[in-house]
């Protein structure tokens, strides 16, 4: 699959060029940055009980983070806009943004723990994940000027969400477009609502969204839109995911694969759009390419490592 990404980083303009302020191909992704401390567990413990795990894996994660790097890896220009401390794990992270090509000028270091997400993974690849935010809890209001040469600009959790909400409202504002991925599923104001195109929520945020209703993700993604977003993307693990927009409501299915670990999956998706919006693909095809990616990474363990370079898609999980 060819992914029109390149495009967006190659694309030169000449020195001087009336056009140079004006090139916006950029992503900026709004989140959080955590440590992932990751253990294998045959089953998690219930209250009061004790398991023993595999050997503890830290690996660099966090929803912002791993958006960025998930559409860093593909070759779109992205930034992450969010904090991290200190200490090393701050550093792991900073490196691995910096490894998958993400500007981190827009990442401050600050006097708290850098993020933590405590993740157990059972056999059949699914995972359970507690966050102590620390640094993330530290992020503030975007200035709109560094969303000068934005296209895209992506919001996700585990961050204030006043200052999420403040981005995609400044994005709107700044002639960027505003994408929120939901997760976890959290009330936001009918303002923020109206903005986003899209608004990327998985089922279960699909159907608390919607006040517990369940039924065909087609009929979830259309009354999603009542609610406001000018389009909405529901993923559905192997199932794909769900568009709907103005010119209908589209099924993307996804590549079938043997899933081995599926965390971090959705940042995958929303970092894959992200990049094909940026580089201009229409919202369809951007989900079929970020539902492509998705599936790429939950064949591999972790969250970052997984996520494919633009030159590993090949032809693999068609
Ligand atoms: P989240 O990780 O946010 O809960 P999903 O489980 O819906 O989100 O997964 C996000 C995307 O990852 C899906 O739309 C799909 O493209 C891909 N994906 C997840 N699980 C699988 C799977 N078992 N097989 C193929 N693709 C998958």
């Amino acid at each position: 699959m060819n992914l029109p990404l390149d495009v967006a980083r190659h694309q030169s303009v000449p020195e001087g060029s009336w056009q140079s302020e004006l090139v916006r191909n950029r992503v900026i992704v709004v989140g959080s940055a955590n440590a992932d401390l990751v253990v294998a567990v045959d089953r998690r413990p219930g209250a009061g009980e004790t398991v023993l795990g595999a050997d503890t894996v830290v690996l660099p994660g966090g929803k912002g983070a791993n958006t960025a790097v998930a559409a860093g890896k593909l070759g779109a220009r992205v930034a992450l806009f969010g904090a991290v401390g200190t200490d090393a794990h701050g550093q792991l992270l900073l490196d691995s943004l910096r490894n998958a090509g993400v500007d981190t000028a827009l990442v401050r270091t600050v006097d708290r723990p850098t993020g933590i997400a405590y993740i157990t993974v059972t056999p059949d690849g699914e995972n359970s994940i507690i966050v102590s935010p620390g640094a993330n809890s530290a992020v503030a209001d975007i200035e709109p000027t560094m969303l000068d040469t934005a296209a895209v600009v992506v919001g996700s959790l585990e961050i204030p969400l006043p200052v999420v909400e403040h981005a995609m409202a400044a994005a709107a504002a700044h002639g960027a477009r505003p994408v929120l991925n939901l997760s976890p599923a959290t009330e936001v104001s009918a303002a923020t609502l109206a903005v986003l195109d899209p608004l990327v929520v998985n089922e279960h945020e699909a159907s608390w969204l919607l006040g517990g209703r369940t039924g065909a993700a087609t009929e979830l993604a259309t009354e999603l839109r009542t609610l406001g977003p000018r389009s909405v993307l529901i993923t559905l693990g192997a199932r794909g995911a769900v568009v709907a927009d103005d010119q209908g409501t589209i099924e993307v299915p996804a590549p079938s694969v043997r899933a081995v670990d599926t965390t971090g999956a959705g940042d995958a998706f929303a970092g894959a759009l992200a990049a094909a919006l940026a580089g201009g693909a229409g919202l369809a095809e951007a989900a079929r390419q970020a539902s492509r990616v998705a599936a790429i990474s939950v064949t591999k363990p972790g969250a970052q490592p997984s996520y494919p370079l633009a030159s590993e898609l090949g032809n693999a999980g068609t």
